[in-house]
């Protein structure tokens, strides 16, 4: 294979980034717009990182459309820390909070926040084993809840939630990890989004955190600077360097979505892509076995099965043989994972499913 040829990477994160953002980030690397300097050599201080800063921010918020009472926040320590980060501003002595468990993460996420405090399930489809997402008619939240706590989409497991949860009044903080920028969404509804970049808004090492301005207004006095929402917005994501490299990328991913129409074309497109692979899995005569429900499919992390897990491993091997990387479900689940994010191109999820089907021929 030639050292530059591409291949489709179905990488649940790292995930892929738009080819036209890779070149425009190479054409800029050694001197980002004429300064003589790359983005990774110049002072976050200086006016070129303030420019590069003030753009991604403002990408976000147009793509988005975040209203002005929402602070956006380039931080570090992943989706992770925002677990912690959040009870800890936001679960005081005395309250509790309550979690919408859907998958993985979210188990991760409440399992987190019980360390600071009375953490609640308030609902979980961990015993019909994370197939399907809760209709918002099947969900109860106590008006006293210091906050509710959702992940939009579950990577691991392929389950997504297909409206915004409302939680009567409730703050409502939103893990969009992987699938932010997927398609519109009503911030307006929330306290905070937050997501690690690398699924869909570019590399690992930069948190997106879209907060409401009341919630910073909430956080307590006395925390770690670091860990306070307050302080890092007060200081613009910069109380230290930040990882200006990751900002700016978010900045051109920004651009490139938008140049693809915004997000109501990026849902158009992500849903077509996804139709293509679920009527491959849906038309197999049961070859293939989605893991989640219909109604909960993910439109961004199609999961599957195959009959036995030895041809689940064949097949991921002889697709990375024809150029598909990635497959492999998560280690805690196994199965079959396609990743399919915004930059992944349809002529992938093309090219899997007509491997899908010989595949299917040959070892049915
Ligand atoms: C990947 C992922 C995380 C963890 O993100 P990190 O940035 O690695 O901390 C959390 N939640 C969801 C939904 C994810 O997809």
């Amino acid at each position: 294979m030639d050292i530059n040829t591409r291949i489709y990477n179905f990488s649940a994160g790292p995930a892929m980034i738009p080819e036209p953002v890779l070149e425009r980030a190479r054409e800029e690397l050694l001197s980002l717009g004429g300064i003589g300097m790359s983005v990774m050599e110049i002072s976050h201080r200086s006016s070129h990182f303030e420019r590069v800063l003030n753009h991604a921010e403002q990408g976000i918020r147009d793509l988005l459309d975040v209203p002005g009472n929402y602070r956006i926040l380039f931080l570090q320590g992943g989706a992770t820390l925002q677990f912690e980060m959040v009870p800890m501003n936001f679960l005081r002595p005395g309250q509790f909070a309550e979690y919408v468990i859907t998958g993985a993460w979210g188990t991760k996420a409440q399992s987190e926040a019980k360390r600071c405090g009375d953490a609640r399930v308030a609902f979980t489809t961990k015993d019909s084993g994370f197939t399907s997402a809760p209709t918002q008619d099947a969900l109860r939240f106590s008006p006293d809840a210091a906050f509710v706590h959702y992940t939009s989409n579950e990577t691991i497991e392929g389950v997504e939630f297909k409206y915004d949860l409302d939680a009567g009044g409730v703050p409502v903080v939103c893990d969009a990890c992987s699938n932010i920028l997927s398609k519109p969404i009503g911030v307006e509804k929330y306290a905070i989004v937050y997501a690690g970049a690398q699924k869909n808004i570019g590399p690992s090492g930069v948190t997106v955190v879209i907060i409401r301005d009341d919630m910073i207004e909430r956080v307590p006095e006395g925390q770690f600077p670091m860990l306070d929402y307050r302080v890092l917005a007060k200081n613009n994501s910069m109380l230290n360097t930040p990882n200006t490299w990751g900002i700016y990328m978010v900045g051109l991913v920004c651009d490139w979505l938008k140049e693809q129409g915004g997000l109501a074309a990026m849902k158009q497109t992500n849903e077509e892509k996804a139709a293509i692979l679920y009527n491959a899995i849906d038309s197999s005569d049961g070859y293939y076995r989605g893991h989640a429900e219909r109604a909960s499919r993910s439109v961004m992390n199609v999961t599957f099965r195959l009959p036995n897990e030895d041809l689940e491993k064949r097949f991921c091997d002889e697709a990375t043989l024809l150029g598909m990387d990635g497959l492999a479900g998560h280690r805690s689940v196994g199965g079959i994972r396609a990743s399919i994010y915004n930059a992944f191109p349809k002529a992938g999820v093309e090219h899997l499913v007509e491997f899908m089907s010989e595949f299917a021929q040959k070892n049915g």
